[in-house]
């Protein structure tokens, strides 16, 4: 029997995980979770959390200085010597006498403790399918973020701007690729056109950069999607209790974005292991 199983390698399953020495299951194929950064040709870019905030105080797991690897390094540091079997999702939680019982798309684990992190929408699917119902975290609610990536012709003082509720990070100004932005575009804008096809979506947002930023010519360009990126509405709980040793953690709780996922880690970790 495993004592703790953690379900996510973001930034909250991992901060647990090193605290409880636990077994994580991450579904994708690395670790950072929305904390992503992806090379194109041989160049670094950010396309998840853009840059570390400043407000958070967590001298522990990162000093604010810049990352020049991406700011998934920060997760890689986290993740060294940890039990992360990637690529393998959990379908179900069951409940039996002794804990809990996992079942992946690999295999079955008995574990004592489970800790789930996944966006609350997803933990919510989860958790529905293994038959429970968890009504008071049905108002906890995220924006979708569409996310353009560019190579492009860039200017030696242009610098990262937001307006309209859009953002434009210059990846050098990280250290990084010296001619990439990505463009975040609005949470208005990535509701209103999520669903349409990535190249419907590269003209628009072609659009708004040409409007922006004057011609320029592209070359390379491609789009990153997040149907939960930034919590918008979370619960007033540092994290949940489902039923005996089951807990949900994340940044769904008690504030949003990094600082929520690194104070619901912590506290449950103070309060329950
Ligand atoms: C574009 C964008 C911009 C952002 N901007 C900001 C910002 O400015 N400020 C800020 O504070 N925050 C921002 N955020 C949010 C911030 O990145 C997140 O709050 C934080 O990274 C959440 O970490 P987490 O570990 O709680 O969740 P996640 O990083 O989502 O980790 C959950 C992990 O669980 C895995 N998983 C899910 N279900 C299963 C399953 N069934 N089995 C196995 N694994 C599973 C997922 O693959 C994922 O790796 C932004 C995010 C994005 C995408």
């Amino acid at each position: 029997m495993i004592e703790t199983i953690v379900i996510g390698a973001g930034l909250t399953g991992l901060t647990i995980a090193r605290q409880t020495k636990a077994l994580v299951f991450e579904k994708s194929r690395g670790v950072g979770g929305r904390i992503a950064t992806r090379r194109i040709e041989d160049q670094r870019f950010d396309h998840g959390l853009p840059y570390w905030p400043c407000n958070v105080k967590a001298k522990k797991i990162h000093d604010g200085s810049q990352c020049e690897l991406g700011l998934t390094s920060i997760a890689k540091e986290l993740a060294r010597g940890l039990d992360i079997r990637f690529e393998e999702r959990v379908l179900k939680i069951i409940k039996t006498d002794s804990g809990w019982t996992l079942q992946t798309d690999k295999g079955t684990f008995e574990s004592k403790n489970v800790v789930l992190t996944a966006p609350v929408p997803q933990a919510l699917e989860l958790l529905s399918a293994s038959g429970f119902e968890i009504n008071p975290l049905w108002n906890v609610e995220y924006y979708k973020s569409l996310v353009g990536l560019y190579r492009l012709s860039i200017g030696p003082q242009e610098k990262s701007q937001e307006w309209d509720g859009h953002e434009i990070v210059f990846q050098r100004e990280k250290g990084m690729c010296p001619d990439g932005i990505s463009f975040i575009a609005s949470p208005e804008f990535s509701d209103k056109w999520f669903d349409r096809s990535d190249e419907e979506i590269l003209i628009e947002l072609n659009k708004l950069l040409t409007k922006r930023l004057g011609q320029r010519k592209i070359r390379h360009q491609e789009l990153k999607k997040w149907r939960y990126s930034m919590s918008k509405s979370v619960s007033t709980k540092p994290y949940l209790e489902v039923a005996p040793r089951l807990f949900l953690a994340g940044d769904g709780f008690l504030f949003s974005g990094v600082e929520g996922a690194l104070s619901s880690a912590e506290t449950l970790l103070r309060e329950k292991f």
